[in-house]
């Protein structure tokens, strides 16, 4: 069912409560928190223009970080407020807290078109319990609803969930923010009935974060390409050597489990037959966990599927990557979620680079929809340079990967229908 968005919306004159995204990374810089990367910021600036356009009175609250439940100053969302304002190019007003008194009456002498920042939400425990008076406090500074943080929307906390019931409650509208809207439409309707061929790539780490996305789109795709660790789980369940590489030795029935789906329905299912390897060594160094540093050593391409014992698969070697290629070019959907390798060294970014850009020149090309799902395909595009040339790429890791799941996330499901 269609979700309520801002356009549904007569916003003037009325306060609007906003839930935004603005879990930005921050970095302590003589002394001051410092935001390294505004991305979040800049994705809400559309919803935001449109709701200061119509006349609304905007009140923003967002959490940063896990403050587990204590005002932890280098949490603070005051940076934002700042860097928010220069963004907007628009005065944004900082209020020390989210709920309470002196907060109420800055809402209400919110002029039409003004904006407040709400303090973290999580400096109160009672944010991630979706405690219900914590709730009931929020929704006081709020005629009407906006939820535009996708990346939070798989969690039922009191800022995306409960609020938005107890407005709807006393009959108050509550909506789809324009990015809220946007990720529904690319990561819901366009996957619902996609054009064909429709192709998947996963990777990334494990195959038990994955599955249930696996087995969803096994319904849905025409072929699904796996990389990353993830195909080792495969190889090994095969009967392949994987050495020294990353696994789930555990979860090889659910390997096989999806081998036989996509023979029974047809699907085009391909692993990686070549590889990047490595020799890992252990060195003296130790990590910020204590653990010993593992340096890769003598990387080679291995043009074949048996990895020996003491190496290790760090990226999709270039058959395999050129196979990928091959299937991508055919595509009219993509759909994209997780690193062919360990693409943050770039001796193995290789692969991940090499699908980026088959996925770009799909669309670029052959006119295919590319929707990246979030997570670290969205830093390896950008750290390719490609990121502006696909078509959709989500603001969400969990969320994505929990909607793609097929779930209702619960702080969509609290919003109004159409
Ligand atoms: P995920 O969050 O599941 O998408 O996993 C992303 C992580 O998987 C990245 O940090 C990659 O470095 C890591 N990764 C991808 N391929 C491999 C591999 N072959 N061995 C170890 N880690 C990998």
């Amino acid at each position: 069912m269609a979700k309520l968005t801002v356009r549904d919306l007569n916003v003037n004159g009325k306060r609007v409560l906003l839930r935004v995204d603005y879990n930005v990374p921050l970095e302590e810089q003589g002394g001051q928190m410092v935001i390294t990367d505004a991305t979040r910021i800049v994705e809400t600036l559309p919803t935001l223009r449109l709701l200061i356009q119509q006349g609304g009175r905007l009140v923003l609250a967002a959490h940063l970080g896990r403050p587990k439940g204590k005002r932890e100053p280098s949490m603070s969302l005051r940076p934002v407020a700042a860097r928010l304002a220069e963004l907007l190019g628009c005065n944004v007003n900082f209020a020390d807290d989210c709920i309470g008194e002196a907060v109420e009456k800055m809402a209400a002498a919110l002029p039409p078109g003004g904006v407040i920042l709400l303090e973290n939400t999580r400096y109160y425990n009672e944010e991630e319990a979706n405690d219900p008076a914590f709730s009931e406090n929020l929704a006081r500074l709020a005629d009407i609803y906006v939820n535009d943080a996708f990346g939070a929307a798989h969690r039922a906390h009191a800022s995306t969930e409960g609020v938005a019931r107890v407005v709807t409650k006393r009959g108050g509208q509550c909506a789809a923010g324009l990015l809220m809207e946007r990720e529904l439409k690319f990561l819901g309707d366009e996957l619902d009935n996609p054009a064909r061929p429709f192709v998947v790539i996963l990777g990334g780490a494990k195959v038990s974060d994955k599955i249930k996305v696996i087995d969803r789109l096994l319904e849905k795709a025409d072929s699904i390409l796996i990389g990353g660790a993830m195909a080792y789980t495969f190889k090994l369940a095969q009967g392949f050597k994987i050495g020294q590489s990353l696994v789930e030795k555990d979860k090889t029935d659910v390997a096989l489990a999806a081998l036989a789906k996509a023979k029974e329905r047809n699907v085009q299912f391909l692993l990686p037959t070549d590889n990047t390897v490595v020799t890992p060594v252990k060195t003296d160094k130790l990590n910020k966990k204590g653990r010993p540093v593992i340096e890769f050593t003598n990387p080679r391409n291995l043009a074949e599927n048996n990895i020996p014992d003491n190496e290790e698969g760090v990226d999709i070697g270039p058959a395999t990557a050129a196979k990928f290629a091959e299937v991508l070019r055919g595509a009219k959907t993509i759909l994209w979620n997780g690193p062919m390798g360990i693409f943050e060294d770039k001796r193995f970014a290789t692969g991940t680079n090499a699908v980026a850009q088959a996925v770009v020149e799909a669309t670029q090309q052959n006119g295919a929809k590319s929707i990246i799902g979030g997570g670290d395909s969205v830093k390896a595009l950008n750290q390719a340079k490609l990121g502006d040339k696909v078509t959709f790429m989500s603001t969400g890791g969990g969320a994505s990967l929990e909607f793609l799941e097929g779930r209702e996330l619960p702080g969509v499901a609290a919003l109004n229908n159409k």
